[in-house]
């Protein structure tokens, strides 16, 4: 394994606008709180930052992965020897751009964006009431709750290709489906959105649905959200909740060092300690291996694994 240790060796430091670190800590950039360090951490504040670093890293053919807020990621190892990247604050502006549509940038947290579009007059996005993220990770992820994704509000999107090419996608240019679209073989700048006119009493009753729905999340120790992806029963044809399979074969609480099995929502993972991507990815294969075996279902992943057996995303 090489490490990258020499931040000059790949980047033209001489920018405000991009910020370069190595062996960069990422125990606080995941909400799983993971102990794990990137080779190098470029934060982007610009376009033509972004580019530069893309360029770079396709050049060097260095192992790249974006990173939102960390909300749906876990490290798979200790140490990721690659450039992780992350779009500042000059990625978070918002506008509204005509009567029934936003536009903001990839960086933007959920909760400010849902609260934008309120004072804008506008609403439809409460389904992402307790999504944590950002909207960059969202699209990617195609974010969403109760049948409804982020993607299904997509006017247009500007993303950033490998070569640093920039591209404006209408919603026929993009694919998506339930937790994936095809807009993650990219960097997502900003987006403009279509949304509907606010009526209060509405949006709050809609809010107040998901929040009830989200009492059993463990929302105040560290997780990334669901593990799995709600999987389809071979025998039915429906979709059963991974939660549900996996709280049926008593796997509630089980554990692999701090890794463990949320006692309230059987699909989160939660970190009880200082738990490492081994041991997460250890309970993870444990859990959809043990599903598989009691049930003949097979689990895909939901969560974001970088590096590591179980699923690569790394970009470059
Ligand atoms: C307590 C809790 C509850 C949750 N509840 C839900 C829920 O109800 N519904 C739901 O769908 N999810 C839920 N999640 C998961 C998570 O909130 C979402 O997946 C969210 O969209 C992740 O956004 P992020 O910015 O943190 O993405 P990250 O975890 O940083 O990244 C996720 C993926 O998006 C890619 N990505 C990030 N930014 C960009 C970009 N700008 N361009 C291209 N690719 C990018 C990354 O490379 C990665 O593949 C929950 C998570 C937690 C911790």
């Amino acid at each position: 394994m090489i490490r990258r240790t020499s931040k000059s060796s790949l980047f033209d430091l001489h920018d405000p606008a991009l910020k370069i670190s190595s062996n960069h800590d990422l125990s606080n950039k995941t909400s799983m709180k993971m102990s794990a360090v990137a080779a190098i951490h470029a934060e982007v504040d610009s376009p033509f930052a972004l580019k530069k670093v893309l360029r770079a890293v396709k050049q060097e053919e260095v192992p790249t992965f974006i990173l939102g807020g960390g909300k749906n990621t876990l490290f798979a190892t200790s140490y990721f020897d690659g450039v992780v990247i992350t779009m500042g604050r000059n990625f978070a502006a918002r506008e509204l751009h005509s009567e029934n549509t936003i536009r903001v940038g990839a960086a933007l947290q959920l909760p400010t964006l849902i609260k934008f579009a309120h004072e804008c007059g506008l609403m439809g996005l409460e389904f992402l009431t307790m999504v944590p993220g950002t909207v960059g990770g969202a699209l990617a992820c195609n974010a969403g709750a109760g049948g409804e994704g982020l993607c299904d509000f997509v006017e247009r999107v500007w993303v950033m290709a490998r070569d640093g090419m920039i591209y404006s996608c209408g919603k026929d240019d993009f694919t998506y489906e339930y937790r994936h679209s095809s807009l993650r073989d990219f960097v997502i700048m900003e987006v403009e959105l279509k949304l509907r006119p606010l009526n209060v009493q509405e949006a709050e009753r809609k809010a107040d649905e998901f929040r009830a729905k989200k009492t059993n999340q463990p929302y105040h120790i560290p997780s990334s959200g669901c593990i799995f992806k709600n999987p389809t029963d071979p025998k039915t044809g429906l979709s059963v909740s991974a939660g549900k399979l996996i709280d049926d074969c008593d796997l509630k609480n089980y554990s692999i060092r701090s890794a463990q099995v949320s006692q309230g929502h059987a699909n989160f993972i939660v970190n009880n300690g200082n738990s490492s991507g081994e041991d997460f990815l250890a309970l993870i294969s444990l859990v959809r291996d043990i599903v598989q075996h009691r049930t003949g279902i097979e689990m895909e992943l939901e969560v974001q694994i970088v590096g590591g057996p179980l699923n690569g995303v790394v970009l470059a």
